[in-house]
Parts: structure tokens; sequence; C-alpha cells
């Protein structure tokens, strides 16, 4: 056992998450002391004697290694590109991502399309045509079916993206028709990421008569938290046309209403009692998601002086305290807060699944396998998904998925950034990956990224414990009903 991260719970509870097994124990000074190699070899045997029965010390050791031997990832095997076939024509193709359009009618500050964030796009006049996203969708099935045959239950998913997909509503009816049309024996799903201002009648009663189309609205809180960043060009916030297309749809759409979603992002300017508040009191559509404004490689967060980060944090952390025990006493959490707080404590609980799906290929951070899901832009260049800069394209509609290049893509990977990730206590539950550390055909890893995950998993790991200490099926009885 050589890379752990230490913490304790109550000053006194000293733990460790060992990241070879992702295993946590319990353990004493003395025991971290030997395990970690900080006594000399010459006299580990007399200080186990000293400190411990021997016997204690055997069956510990004993005990991680049979647990270990079977989810350790160490001797992971060279890639071929047999092995990413293989693992996309049974596991892959898990949605098509259709980049509508480059425009947008909003200029939301925080868009990673804005000039905020150097390496992706910007705003521009692009249209996807029909006839590239028939070929997108033709290629996809291909793939799709491969998949179908591994697994029957897989659907194939289509969802539109932008800019502001809605911009180009008749484009997206045409390729629900088509869809539904050509491949409906494999009951198709519909997904839209939209800003919700564009749902007028006619779009919503369209979508409202597709089967299974979902819709996810970017909201981020009350008027005056998301008329903060989500303006139109002459800075007017979006929040009363949305708010009115909601409600519209709650009174005259009741089934549709249940399909759809809400997307929140916060950054240090948000109060997050009052979003939370938003979000218990108002009727609205379920919140999926809770997401921090991306702070990486990008210059958005210079807005924010130092006195109001530190408040931020300082309200963050006061909350997220209360939260814990919250949880602890059996109260309820709200919904907010949940996807807030419980979102990464949800994931480091659920650890060894994501290790079994991925360990094969990437032992480290929590990158994706290229071609899980596939996103096609204006021009019908495949990319790794929606969040990925436009630097890394996999292939592109007319020839399919570029295997060499996604082996090529992938060994750059484990190069720019796995190497460095070796000692890293985290590293496999950091959550980076492709989208987090591209660059302009780099990928980097900044030290900053680093010092905040290790941090921010430390904390993660103490409240993770600590409730499963007082409430051992609380993740069980609330996540996997
Ligand atoms: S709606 Fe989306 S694409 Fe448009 S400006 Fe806002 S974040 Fe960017
Ligand atoms: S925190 Fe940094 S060093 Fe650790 S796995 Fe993630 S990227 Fe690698």
């Amino acid at each position: 056992m050589s890379n752990f991260l230490r913490f304790q719970i109550n000053e006194k509870n000293l733990y460790i998450y060992d990241n070879d097994s992702g295993l946590i124990f319990n353990i004493d000074e003395s025991l971290l002391n030997i395990i970690s190699g900080e006594r000399k070899s010459e006299s580990l045997e007399r200080d186990i004697f000293h400190d411990y029965n021997m016997q204690y010390y055997d069956s510990f050791l004993k005990k991680y290694d049979n647990t270990c031997k079977s989810i350790s990832y160490k001797g992971k095997k060279k890639l071929t590109i047999e092995d990413i076939k293989n693992h996309i024509e049974n596991f892959g193709m898990k949605q098509l991502i259709f980049e509508i359009t480059e425009q947008c009618n909003l200029r939301c500050k925080y868009c990673i399309y804005s000039d905020k964030y150097p390496y992706h796009r910007n705003y521009s006049k692009k249209i996807m045509t029909f006839e590239i996203a028939k070929k997108a969708i033709d290629l996809y099935m291909y793939y799709f079916i491969k998949v179908f045959q591994y697994n029957p239950k897989k659907r194939p998913t289509f969802t539109f993206y932008g800019g502001e997909p809605l911009l180009e509503f008749k484009l997206i009816t045409k390729i629900v028709e088509y869809v539904i049309k050509k491949y409906n024996f494999y009951d198709p799903m519909f997904n839209i990421t939209t800003n919700g201002t564009l749902l007028s009648s006619e779009v919503i009663r369209y979508i409202a008569k597709v089967k299974d189309f979902y819709v996810s609205i970017s909201l981020d809180g009350p008027k005056e938290e998301h008329d903060r960043n989500r303006v139109f060009s002459e800075n007017k916030g979006s929040f009363d046309q949305i708010f009115n297309n909601l409600m519209k749809i709650r009174e005259l759409y009741p089934t549709l209403w249940k399909n759809l979603n809400l997307l929140a992002c916060y950054d240090f300017g948000t109060n997050i009692y009052k979003a939370e508040e938003f979000f218990e009191n108002v009727d609205l559509p379920s919140l999926i998601r809770v997401s921090m404004v991306e702070p990486l490689f990008s210059s958005y967060y210079k807005r924010f002086s130092l006195q109001e980060k530190n408040n931020f944090i300082k309200t963050y952390f006061c909350k997220k305290k209360q939260y814990i025990e919250n949880i602890k006493s059996g109260e309820k959490t709200s919904r907010y807060s949940d996807l807030l707080f419980g979102t990464s404590l949800f994931s480091l609980y659920n650890r060894f699944k994501f290790y079994c799906n991925n360990t094969f290929f990437t032992s480290f951070t929590g990158t994706c396998i290229p071609g899980d899901k596939i996103y096609v832009d204006t021009e019908g260049r495949i990319h790794i998904c929606e969040k990925i800069n436009s630097h890394f394209s996999i292939g592109n509609i007319y020839s399919g998925l570029d295997l060499n290049k996604i082996l090529r893509l992938m060994k750059k990977y484990d190069e720019e950034i796995l190497t460095k990730c070796g000692n890293c206590p985290i590293s496999r539950v950091c959550g980076g990956c492709y989208a987090t550390f591209a660059t302009k055909r780099l990928f980097e890893r900044p030290e900053v990224f680093c010092e905040s995950r290790i941090k921010s998993t430390t904390e993660d790991l103490k409240d993770l414990t600590e409730i499963l200490i007082h409430n051992p099926t609380y993740f069980r009885n609330k996540y996997q009903k």
C-alpha cells in the first residue's frame, strides 16, 4: 500500500483512502507509519511487536491483499485498435449530439463560446444542413445497431445542442421525422438542451407530441440570480421569458411538463440560500444539475474580488456543514443541496462502479472512452462530446470514427496527463477528463486544478465517512432505489 490519502474525523479518528483499491480504512498513527514506510525497515518487525499484536497486523494486510487483488488497477493492458473497436461496439454510442447551430440569441456572461474561454470556438452563423444531419444519423445507427446486438435493451438517443438549437426548429423537426421513419424499431429518444427562451406555442406543441422527447432548460435560480448572467446581447435578462414559457407548459401540457429538466450554474456571485429557496418553493420542473461555472482556462472569474470569493467559499462550507448534519440526523435535505453538495459525495460512494466500467482502459481520472458518445458539429466533424473544444476531432460523418486517431488521442492523453498522475492519491476518483484538460491541440494539467481537486476530495472523503458512520444505508436508500 503506497498511494493513499489520510484524513481525520473529529480530530481523533484517523482514516486512509487507499487509491489502489479504493478502500477506506480506519487506522491508527502507528500502523499508518508502518504501512507508509515512514519507519526504517530494519526496525519494522520490532515496531510491529511493540505497537501491535503481530496477528492483527498480519490479518490486516492479508485482508487488504485479498480485497485488492480483485479490484486493483495495476497491470493495465497495452491498448490496441481492436480493444477500442470492441469497446465502442459493445458499450459505446450512448448518444448522438448534434451541434445544430453555432448561433445563439443570448450572450450569457459565462458561456464557453464567449471570449472568456479562449480554447473554445466563438458564436458564428454556421448551421447544420439536413444532409449532414442525415449522414450523422445513419453513421450513428450503423454503430448503434452493433451495440444493440450486444445489448438489446439500449435505445438510440439523439440530442440537440448549440448555440441555441431552437433557432433552427425546422431542422430539428426534419431530423426527428427522419429518425422516426427510418429507425423507430429501436425506440429512439430525443433530448434538447435549450436556454428556454424560444419555447413558443408551436415548438411546445410539436415536442409534446413526440414520444420520449426530453427538454433540459438552463435556469440559474430566481430572477436576480438568473439575470445576472443569462442575458440577451443588449444585457437584458432572460428570466421572464423562460418563466412564462414554463408556466405555459405547466398549464397546457402536463405530460410534457414531466419531461422537462432544469440545469443551474453557480459562481462566486451566487446566493446559494436564495437559489435553494427558489427551487424548493416554486412549482418547477425537476432540477437535475447544479454545476459551477467552469474556472479552468478561463478569465471569467477575474470579475470577482478576493472578498467576494472568500465570502462565497465561507457560505458554501457553512451550508455544506449544515447539509451533512441534516443527513446525519435524518432530516430532509433540499434538491438544490443534494445536487450542490451530494453529487460529488455520491460519486465517491459509488466509486467501485466507475472502476469496473473503465478500469481496463483508463486507470486514472474520470475520463470516458472516445466513442462512448459522439458529438457532430455543423460541418460534420465528430468530437468526443459537447464539452470538449473543437481541436480534438475523432472522425467525420463521411468516413466514420477514425480509430487510429482515437488511439493516438488516448496515448497523447496518457503521455500529457496520466504519466504525471502516477503518484496522485486520488487518481482513480479525480474526475478530470479530455474536456477538462483540452487546450489548443494539447492536454494540460494545471497544478491549481490538482491542488483544489485533492483538497475537495479530502473534504468529501471526510463527509462521506461521517455520513456512513451515522447512517450506513443513506446513499443506498437515497440513490439506488
Ligand atoms: S444560451 Fe448557451 S450557448 Fe447561448 S449564450 Fe447562453 S450559455 Fe452560451
Ligand atoms: S488530481 Fe491532478 S494529479 Fe491527481 S489524478 Fe487528477 S489530474 Fe492527475
